[in-house]
């Protein structure tokens, strides 16, 4: 359908651009090096042969695929993003193409003895015989997400080149800073207007993602009282060994390390403190709505339960919510993410149907009102050196889109 040289060339073209995002800054994009991918891709799109392409002030990139038959049926939408990580440099990223890989060690940087190894990243295993795309050690990749953008821009222009194919209008967003936990806060679901849509955002080939944490974050601060240690008896209130209590009265084992799968967690993740004040601040994740909620009771009450020993403005605490699982918002529409399913099915790729233990772009689009499920884009170990992509995943994750959009056109939906 679309031959490995072709996607492996238009994702180097992408990832050779740095596009790394900054939470430091207040702007959108947050770094204006991200204008460089996304005016090339405004072109890009406008030369396959896309139309109503805009690209609005905050760099947020829209585009339509005119629908092949005369019939009422759904717009759907994919997305990505095309900023890289701020959790490692993005600049000077030189690609290495590994063909038929023999299942081995990959020697990323000779000089600086950086190995991509199976033995400590097993997944490779499942790569034997492919095209891989990996770093030189030194940057990461931007396969997150770019791979994603690169496998929609393929699919566009497979269907344009294609218009045998029949499908609906399909819409295509391409966002900046979804790493800083901001694409969707500009997004323009109105303007956007398809009826559902699909973030290109996974990793492993196969994966389909329709569930992520509800999330919130917490602040205790906790008051203390100063006195000269030589006067303190009777007088001093040490802030820090009460945190120390509030630390301990909550469940060591509901922690990220002690947890998987669908359960849930406190985490505290940083603690500033002297005698005066101490602040602990935690971050609660459950997918069950209820658990979710329940966990933010116990923080409070915990704190009332202190407060009700020591003095009743001891311990304060702020929490608030961050985002929520998207599944609320998808199962009402739940063929959504059986079309993916049975397109993944028919292209021979074993769905892989998890719960995310975090969020997505997808989950605040979710409640924005454009219900959005993710998908693979085949990259692994994102946000780092060692990340890598296989280019048979990418065409894979092409086929998807494709087979999304006919599946969607042929089945019958009262909308
Ligand atoms: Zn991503």
């Amino acid at each position: 359908m679309i031959s490995k040289k072709d996607i492996t060339k238009r994702f180097i073209s992408y990832v050779t651009i740095d596009t790394e995002s900054d939470p430091e800054s207040n702007t959108t994009p947050s770094t204006e090096k991200q204008w460089d991918l996304a005016n090339k891709l405004v072109q890009e799109l406008k030369d396959i042969g896309l139309e109503e392409v805009t690209i609005d002030e905050n760099a947020y990139i829209m585009a339509t695929l005119p629908s092949t038959i005369d019939a009422d049926i759904p717009t759907i939408g994919f997305i990505s993003h095309f900023d890289t990580s701020p959790d490692f440099t993005g600049a000077n990223v030189n690609p290495q193409v590994i063909e038929s890989y023999d299942g081995g060690d990959i020697i990323l940087n000779q000089f600086e003895n950086i190995i991509l190894s199976p033995d400590y990243f097993e997944d490779l295993k499942l790569y034997k015989g492919q095209t891989l795309i990996t770093t030189d050690g030194t940057t990461l990749l931007g396969a997150d997400d770019k791979a994603g953008i690169a496998e929609i821009v393929s699919a566009m222009e497979y269907l344009v080149q294609h218009p045998e194919i029949k499908h609906g209008k399909i819409r295509v967003g391409f966002t900046p800073d979804e790493e800083i936990g901001r694409g969707a806060h500009k997004f323009d679901v109105k303007k956007f207007g398809a009826d559902w849509a699909y973030t290109m955002d996974g990793s492993e080939i196969g994966e389909l993602e329709y569930e992520n944490f509800n999330a919130a974050g917490a602040v205790v601060t906790i008051k203390g009282k100063i006195v000269h240690p030589g006067y303190a008896k009777g007088k001093m209130i040490n802030s820090m060994y009460i945190a120390q209590d509030y630390i301990n009265s909550l469940p060591r084992l509901e922690t990220p390390e002690h947890t998987s799968g669908r359960e849930g967690f406190f985490h505290l993740h940083n603690i500033k403190g002297d005698v005066e004040e101490t602040q602990l601040h935690y971050i609660i994740r459950d997918h069950d709505k209820e658990h979710f909620e329940a966990r933010k009771e116990v923080m409070k009450n915990l704190a009332h339960e202190i407060n009700a020993q020591h003095g009743k403005d001891v311990v304060h605490i702020e929490i608030k919510d961050q985002y929520y699982n998207m599944r609320e918002k998808v199962e009402p529409v739940m063929h959504i993410v059986d079309i993916a399913e049975e397109a993944m099915k028919s292209l021979d790729i074993k769905p892989i149907i998890k719960p995310i233990r975090g969020g997505t772009d997808g989950s605040q689009l979710s409640y924005m009102g454009l219900p959005c499920p993710n998908i693979f884009a085949g990259g692994h170990n994102f946000h780092g050196r060692y990340e890598y992509v296989p280019v048979e995943s990418m065409i894979k994750a092409v086929e998807v889109i494709v087979k999304i959009a006919e599946l969607t056109a042929i089945k019958n939906f009262e909308n």
